[in-house]
């Protein structure tokens, strides 16, 4: 490849060093000056939003101060504003909650009444997030240099949108981000140069892009600096597709030419314009993914790979043993913490361990608050938290600069896109400072039991997914006695797994089919974000029920107590994640069975499904 003119070399070294100053410097002033921004940022929202009938409805009469706002907007949930949204969803253009118009529908991998929740967003968000994304690179490049000097493999995807019955656009807000124009047509720059062609990303099937992408990254393998997806889950699953396709991916390499299982006309033309036959390549890669131990493959493939950029905090930690397989122990690199209500903050210490990662909430996004999370035993809480707060606990919250090192709180946030004083469902811990703005810990996600990708089952919905299902026993007399779950990832995808000790009082044998019934119902019976994991995305396998010995949960409670768990409180856990308990349920294990096919699922809400 002909060298880039010196002057212009140099000149893009100079813009590039100039850019992540004012970046940092960008972090320092906002950082220092935290409180006084995020006063800013409520006046800002409340100002321009004081007719929308929301506000009006609870009182606030265009009061812009802190202390009037926290005392008379009431700190809600999804529940609370779910009529204002349907209203907006079914096409109410009036402004209920905010002044500017709604563009679409994020829809959160949040559920509620087993839907995607709908946050409601307006174009100026999608600002905010470019925002947040500029940051991330001048901060990781005070600790690796010369990232600006190569490409970055990411493997990123686009999912299904629907329309409600109003009209507006209702998809996850990174679909709506790769389709916007602000990732689309961003301006050429070094730290946003991927190996994967827009059109690869933007492609709806999900074996063309995954395919395509995988294809460019292998091609472009020696420029390669950084890889990564946006979860764990999803960097794995890529490894695993290059396990399956190798063979396919290296004839095209070969050849020079894009088989035809790649029928998408856009995805062809951007692939063809890297793809060169190339039997060297080709070669090596045949080589080192036949070879029988894929330990350590990403820095076999990509040698000049730094880091894998992808979240492994909260549940994608259990995804690190596999990542750091694959890559013999790379630096792990979390960079931001974000959600379709508002993106938050950026981690400043990217190189730390996953175990310390802390994010900095960034002031000029929204105006966060805090909710005490009281810790009973060391552990934070994990009964549900009351659905709507006390007069007492209302006036609890914290301001973003008076939160206290090590305490754990619920995030609370206003947006400039209509949501006022709404819980996210987070529970986060301080850690640190960066000047006066807070880092917090990610500890979990409230009432989450199991999640494999973006789902989150909580303890109820599972409950009512195997009542459902142990309807299937009542003809055979049998009983379920006692239930728990895990989130088994060493199978890719990760699937999730029952354990059941049943009674048997009658004398016909169960037949299997009887138990994969059972599993296909618990499937059929949870939220739309899992059946989308199963059908369309297969990000996650079929649901597994094992059955267990009798006597085997009065074993469990016995190893619980021998850990000191108080026989009066003992209960049984509906979802084990200790390895020595797990072993212990594995190792009595007498039968198993897997969900026969994929549960029901569509796009978009099924009440807009069952209008048409
Ligand atoms: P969604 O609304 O579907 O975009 O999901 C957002 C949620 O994903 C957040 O509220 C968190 O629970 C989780 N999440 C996002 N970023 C992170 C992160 N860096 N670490 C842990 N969990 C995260």
């Amino acid at each position: 490849m002909p060298e880039a003119p010196k002057e212009q070399q140099k000149a893009t070294d100079y813009s590039v060093a100039e850019n992540n100053k004012k970046t940092l410097e960008f972090i320092e002033d906002v950082t220092a000056k935290a409180d006084d921004v995020q006063k800013r940022v409520l006046a800002e929202i409340i100002c321009r939003n004081a007719h929308v009938e929301y506000l009006k409805r609870h009182g606030l009469n265009g009061n812009i101060d802190r202390e009037t706002f926290k005392k008379i907007m009431p700190v809600i949930t999804y529940e609370d504003i779910q009529p204002d949204i349907n209203r907006i969803a079914n096409g109410d253009k009036s402004h209920i909650l905010c002044s500017q118009p709604i563009s679409e529908f994020l829809t959160s991998s949040g559920t509620s009444g087993g839907e995607r929740k709908l946050m409601p967003t307006i174009d100026e968000e999608l600002g905010r997030r470019s925002l947040l994304y500029s940051l991330l690179m001048p901060v990781m490049s005070q600790f690796v240099p010369g990232l600006d000097k190569g490409k970055g493999m990411y493997f990123l995807f686009i999912k299904s949108e629907a329309k409600t019955p109003g009209g507006l656009v209702a998809r996850p807000v990174l679909t709506s981000y790769y389709k916007s124009s602000h990732f689309k047509e961003r301006p050429y720059d070094p730290y946003t140069n991927y190996t994967s062609p827009n059109e690869t990303i933007l492609c709806p099937d999900s074996y063309q892009s995954m395919y395509s992408q995988m294809l460019c990254g292998l091609c472009q393998n020696n420029q390669v600096l950084r890889v990564g997806a946006v979860f764990a889950s999803g960097f794995i699953r890529a490894i695993r597709f290059l396990e399956k396709h190798w063979s396919l991916l290296c004839n095209d390499i070969r050849t020079g030419t894009l088989n035809s299982q790649i029928t998408d006309p856009s995805v062809r033309e951007a692939v063809m314009k890297i793809l060169k036959p190339d039997a060297k390549l080709a070669d090596f890669i045949e080589q080192e993914c036949s070879r029988q131990s894929w330990q350590g493959i990403i820095i076999r493939l990509w040698p000049n790979t730094k880091y894998i950029d992808v979240i492994v905090t909260g549940t994608m930690s259990q995804y690190i043993p596999n990542l750091d397989y694959y890559s013999n122990g790379l630096p792990l690199v979390c960079t931001m913490y974000a959600s379709s209500e508002c993106y938050f903050g950026v981690n400043l210490n990217p190189l730390c361990k996953p175990s310390e990662v802390s994010y900095t909430l960034i002031p000029t996004m929204a105006y966060f608050e805090f909710l005490p999370v009281h810790k009973s035993n060391g552990t934070s809480k994990s009964v549900p938290i009351p659905k709507s707060l006390n007069e007492k606990e209302h006036q609890e919250l914290i301001d973003l600069v008076d939160v206290k090192l090590g305490q754990d709180y619920e995030l609370v946030v206003t947006t400039y896109a209509g949501l006022y004083r709404y819980r996210v469902g987070d529970v986060l811990r301080v850690a640190g400072f960066k000047n006066s703005a807070p880092q917090f810990n990610f500890i979990c996600r409230k009432n989450v039991v199991l999640s494999i990708d973006s789902d989150k089952t909580d303890e109820v919905e599972l409950q009512n997914a195997v009542k459902n299902a142990v309807s299937h026993l009542m003809p055979f007399d049998a009983q379920l006695n006692e239930y728990t779950s895990c989130a088994d990832t060493t199978t890719i995808p990760g699937h999730y797994v029952l354990y059941w000790e049943l009674s048997l009082n009658g004398s016909t044998p169960i037949p299997p089919s009887v138990f994969e019934d059972c599993c296909l119902t618990i499937e059929e019976s949870l939220n739309s974000v899992y059946r989308q994991g199963r059908v369309s995305d297969k990000s996650i396998g079929p649901l597994e029920i094992k059955i267990v010995e009798a006597g085997t949960f009065d074993k469990l409670m016995d190893y619980a107590i021998s850990l000191g768990a108080s026989i009066n409180q003992y209960k049984t856990p509906r979802c084990v994640k200790f390895a020595p308990i797990i072993e212990l349920l594995n190792f009595r294990v007498v039968s198993c069975y897997f969900s026969p096919k994929c549960p029901k699922w569509t796009p978009g809400h099924k009440q807009w499904n069952d209008m048409v």
